[in-house]
């Protein structure tokens, strides 16, 4: 500074040197050649390599150089131009921004000087570092992996994010409230760093205290002392250094709804203002962490529960992934297994199920298997799995063990076989006795008697009837039914099968129409088989028609890679609902409308019936009525000669 030019009315030199020294930022003055004749201590603590005698514009950052001269030279030509920012090295290494002002100093004897005066910028560079710094320690953090890893730990894991969140952004204090429970407005303090112990009771109170009204907007509020009484102050924060405690409250939010706050302090409000619209994003941040680790420990609960349950019962249960793994298996299956299943899951379900022989391939649910080493019988579904997509995603199988059961049955198929056949001979003389009383009868022209004669013989039929359906089904559960399969025609079988009513229809007044092919139909099928699957459909026809409306039997021949024929039997009776029209073929099923009604049965008509035409290689199903109203349709195609493999 040139000390000899007092200005009139100006500071003493020396005084305005004093000044200089005093200011709180870096000070310089350059000649006209840009070299540093006099710096601040600011300057000097500040910026690297500032001495007097260098070059102002070699201490800058070599991107600001350039603009630097260009800027000096103007001032040197020209007083009042506009600041700069210069980026410039600091003495500890770092970068900082300075915004620079400058005044050009005309001396009368000399040359012109001029006199910087700078101030450095929020430390931007270091500033971006930080964030980046936090964005990486928050995603690993906050990974969906960890999240879960850690589900049971969340406040642990929102104690290392608040940390990385106060580290990163350099704020002395914060804290993270989650509410009690999920009904429950109340929260509770999950983790806080920076706070004296002495705060913390007040910490869980402080969004009720920072937020006027509730929030609409999810998005953080900074509250400082001019904005009225903070429930804390400086005293509560140890390592703030201003008097000005400033708090901001972020709320933490999935998708639809808030799960907790974030509470951050600076002892710089300005810097909580700054720090605003991170601070949200932080918030939604958490709030999806939070939500997610949430559900996480909800399915947790929830598959805990689910193996519980799946330990407790009676069945034998395997899980299978999609790569055909085993993915869970109960303890239950080990026993029945006679197995150690603890090492199966992770393996492949083909390495360690043991082999298991068919037992029954036709059960009417479920297939049954046998162990050979043990002899039990298992019964077992099996279903696949999918996503709410439809995304498969593996099979589940459940086994049963129904050995006592299987004995059970076979046990009752015996006892109902052999009553059958004991019953057989006994019926097989009332008839025949019938049929001699009955040409007695007409011999002597009794009409009453022989009527009477008549309807033992017709009984006695439907009694044989029903010992022939016990018999096959006995057979046909002991897998003993065989088919014997003759050359007949159409016509013969239906005739057989319709003379069985005959006399019931002509009592009862009923009538039961005939729609068949004109042309005989050569047929090669187990004809008093076939006759016993028509009878059965003819009587239930009648039997569920309680009003006694006709019914139709109609054939058709069909054409086709395998010509067959097209049974129907159709009435207007009680009909049957939708949903049972698979069922009535299973075993001793009797549909909701028939036991309302009382209609008397036994369930096994169809059952019979079924393993019959299928033996044959046909198929059999019910429909509505053909002519549409109330009443069923049974209908039964039948290929015209059996398949001799169908029968193997
Ligand atoms: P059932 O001896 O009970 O008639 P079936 O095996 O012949 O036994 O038939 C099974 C069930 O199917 C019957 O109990 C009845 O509920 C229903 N069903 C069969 N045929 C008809 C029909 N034509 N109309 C209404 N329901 C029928």
């Amino acid at each position: 500074m040139n000390h000899d030019h007092a200005v009139p009315g100006a500071w003493p030199p020396d005084l305005a040197q004093r000044a200089l020294e005093q200011m709180p930022w870096p000070c310089l003055v350059l000649d006209q050649r840009l070299t540093i004749r006099y710096h601040n201590p600011v300057a000097q603590r500040l910026l690297a390599g500032s001495a007097p005698g260098a070059s102002f514009v070699a201490l800058l950052e070599r991107s600001s150089q350039a603009k630097a001269h260009a800027w000096l030279q103007r001032a040197l030509q020209a007083p009042g131009s506009a600041p700069v920012e210069l980026h410039q090295p600091t003495a500890d290494g770092a970068l900082i921004t300075v915004a620079y002002h400058v005044t050009r100093l005309d001396a009368p004897d000399a040359a012109a000087l001029l006199l910087l005066t700078g101030q450095p910028l929020t430390d931007t560079v270091a500033a971006t570092q930080r964030l980046i710094n936090l964005n990486r320690r928050l995603s690993v953090l906050l990974s969906t992996s960890t999240v879960a890893a850690r589900a049971l730990a969340l406040d642990e894991l929102l104690d290392q994010t608040l940390q990385a969140i106060l580290d990163e952004l350099q704020l002395p204090a914060g804290a993270i409230l989650l509410p009690v429970t999920d009904a429950d407005a109340a929260l509770r303090l999950s983790a806080q760093r920076g706070f004296a112990p002495a705060a913390e009771p007040r910490l869980s109170t402080l969004p009720q205290h920072l937020l006027a009204a509730p929030p609409t907007a999810r998005q953080t509020v900074v509250r400082t002392p001019l904005d009225g009484e903070l429930p804390l102050t400086e005293a509560d924060v140890p390592a703030a250094r201003g008097p000005w405690l400033a708090l901001a409250a972020t709320p933490l939010c999935d998708d639809e709804r808030g799960v907790g706050w974030l509470i951050t302090t600076s002892d710089r409000y300005r810097v909580l203002e700054g720090l605003r619209d991170l601070l949200d994003e932080l918030g939604r941040l958490l709030g999806r962490a939070i939500h997610k680790a949430h559900l996480y420990e909800e399915l947790r609960t929830t598959s805990a529960r689910l193996i519980a349950v799946l330990e407790a019962i009676d069945s034998g249960v395997l899980l299978v992934a999609r790569d055909g793994t085993v993915q869970y298996a109960n303890q239950q299956l080990g026993r029945l297994l006679q197995r150690d299943i603890s090492a199966w899951p992770g393996q492949p379900r083909a390495a360690v199920m043991p082999a298991l022989q068919v037992y029954d391939a036709t059960p009417s649910m479920g297939e049954l298997w046998t162990l050979p080493e043990s002899g039990r019988v298992l019964r077992r579904y099996s279903a696949p799995i999918h996503d709410r997509y439809g995304t498969p995603l593996g099979s589940i199988e459940t086994y049963s063990d129904i050995t006592a059961s299987v004995e059970m049955d076979r046990l009752r198929d015996e006892f109902v076989s052999a009553a059958a056949h004991d019953l057989k001979t006994p019926v097989t003389a009332v008839k025949g006795y019938a049929q001699i009383a009955r040409r007695m009868a007409r011999r002597y022209d009794d009409q009453r008697l022989d009527q009477q004669l008549a309807m033992v013989e017709a009984r006695s039929d439907e009694l044989a009837r029903l010992m022939n359906s016990l018999l096959d089904v006995s057979r046909l559960r002991g897998r003993r039914l065989q088919l014997s399969p003759e050359p007949t025609t159409l016509d013969a079988v239906v005739t057989r099968a319709v003379r069985h009513f005959e006399f019931d229809l002509h009592r009862r007044r009923r009538t039961l129409t005939l729609d068949l092919p004109d042309e005989p139909v050569e047929v090669v099928w187990d004809a008093p088989r076939i006759e016993l699957v028509l009878t059965n459909l003819i009587d239930n026809a009648l039997k569920y028609s309680p009003g006694g409306e006709p019914v139709e039997l109609r054939a058709r021949v069909t054409g086709g890679p395998t010509p067959g024929v097209h049974l129907t039997v159709t009435d207007h009776g009680i009909g049957i609902a939708p949903e049972e029209r698979e069922r009535i073929f299973e075993h001793f099923y009797r549909s909701r409308h028939a036991v309302e009604q009382q209609i008397k049965g036994s369930g096994i008509g169809l059952y019979l019936a079924r393993a019959i035409v299928e033996l044959h290689g046909g198929r059999i199903w019910a429909d509505q009525a053909r002519h549409g109203g109330s009443g069923t349709s049974l209908h039964v195609w039948l290929p015209r000669q059996i398949d001799a493999l169908s029968n193997a």
